[in-house]
């Protein structure tokens, strides 16, 4: 039986990504590998419209969220978390692990951060010299405005601005340079359509600065390591590089670099919306504006997600379930890789038919998917 990989991380990639990870493996310390190197960081400077390098390493995002920590943070800094879900949540946990002050603004999970709330929060707070947000807040699926927030805060009032963007990266803008984000971390995974592994850390010439300055109290960690042979002519890793990932990041890249890629993401979210509310699905984000491109996330008022849920891997679907409060009383359907018609009825199809015949709320349900695809 086909099985279709839903969940918002790892997502499918595509025959290519996972060839090219098949090439033989090279010395990590010659010309090739800079020159593979080389063609990453142009096509990350693309996606990221940035003129900085990005610190490529082996780990997770939870991994780049820590190397954010360790490098801006620590037990003389106070930090301004904002949280609307589990990831907020973790990124706000490993800062405090470091010994941060921390100081909380949390938002309910499904709803969205304000640039008024954040902007007024940074105005009440001013100790706080380090300020923590999400772009994609994977457990709910909500988007923030991140370019909006930080546009809210006054220049010569603005902390250091670290962003967990692990789910945004590739499948949204994300603007580091042009937004004013300070410290950006993200992962292979999700947006960027490659294998798990990869951690993948941004920094403003702020951020440089800022880190240049603190001792990091982690080896593998310390971006300021990094930066040594990341700008080089000829860059390398400080340590063995993931080779294999490399080439499939790379690859990815080409997949995630044409014309109307956001765009389509963005259809894709609305034509998946439209159907499943119209099966009678209640969408958790309930103000469209910060609907995910990236994953939609649903329950179901007037019945059992856990049996929907049930149903659907049944029959060879795999979304994923919800996360700290919202376990069991969710379903998230991720919409990373390139999720077009075929892909939006398939998985519309096949929740009606995990909801039983005659359940669905109305029957209409692939005529609004379709119109919301075709932008009607
Ligand atoms: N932040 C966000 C927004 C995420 O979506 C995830 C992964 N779901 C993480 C952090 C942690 O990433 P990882 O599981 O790769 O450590």
């Amino acid at each position: 039986m086909n099985r279709y990989l839903m969940t918002p991380g790892p997502v499918p990639v595509s025959t290519g990504v996972s060839v090219s990870q098949a090439r033989p493996l090279i010395n990590h310390r010659c010309g090739a590998f800079s020159e593979l190197f080389l063609s990453i960081e142009d096509k990350l400077a693309q996606l990221l419209r940035s003129g900085g390098r990005t610190v490529l390493f082996p780990a997770s995002g939870t991994g780049s969220l820590e190397a954010l920590a360790a490098n801006f943070t620590g037990p003389d800094v106070t930090v301004l978390s904002v949280s609307c879900g589990v990831f907020g949540d973790r990124f706000r946990e490993i800062t405090a692990l470091y010994g941060a002050k921390i100081v909380s603004v949390d938002v309910p999970m499904g709803c969205g951060v304000t640039p008024e709330a954040v902007a007024s929060a940074v105005e009440r707070n001013p100790d706080c010299s380090v300020l923590l947000l999400t772009q994609n807040e994977t457990s709910t699926g909500v988007l923030n405005p991140i370019d909006r927030i930080i546009a809210a805060i006054p220049r010569e009032k603005r902390p250091l601005i670290l962003v967990d963007s692990v789910s945004a990266v590739g499948a949204m803008p994300c603007f580091p340079e042009e937004w004013g984000i300070d410290g950006l971390a993200t992962a292979s995974q999700k947006g960027l359509l490659t294998p798990p592994g990869l951690g993948l850390i941004w920094l403003s010439e702020r951020g440089w600065d800022a880190v240049s300055k603190r001792k990091c109290p982690s080896y593998y960690f310390d971006l300021a390591r990094q930066k040594k042979q990341l700008y080089m002519d000829a860059p390398e890793n400080p340590y063995t590089p993931p080779v294999s990932l490399y080439y499939a990041l790379d690859a990815a890249l080409d997949e995630i670099l044409v014309d109307g890629w956001f765009d389509l993401r963005r259809r894709a979210a609305s034509s998946l919306a439209a159907g499943i509310e119209s099966l009678g699905f209640s969408l958790l984000v309930k103000d469209e504006n910060f609907r995910s491109p990236g994953l939609t996330a649903f329950s179901l008022p007037s019945g059992d997600i856990a049996a929907v849920s049930k149903a659907l891997k049944a029959a060879g679907i795999e979304p994923a379930g919800g996360q700290g409060a919202l376990k069991g009383k969710i379903i998230r359907m991720s919409h990373y890789h390139d999720v077009r018609w075929p892909e939006i009825s398939l998985a519309l199809g096949s929740l009606y038919a995990a909801l039983g015949s005659g359940r669905a709320q109305s029957r209409d349900f692939m005529r609004d998917a379709l119109a919301a695809w075709e932008g009607k």
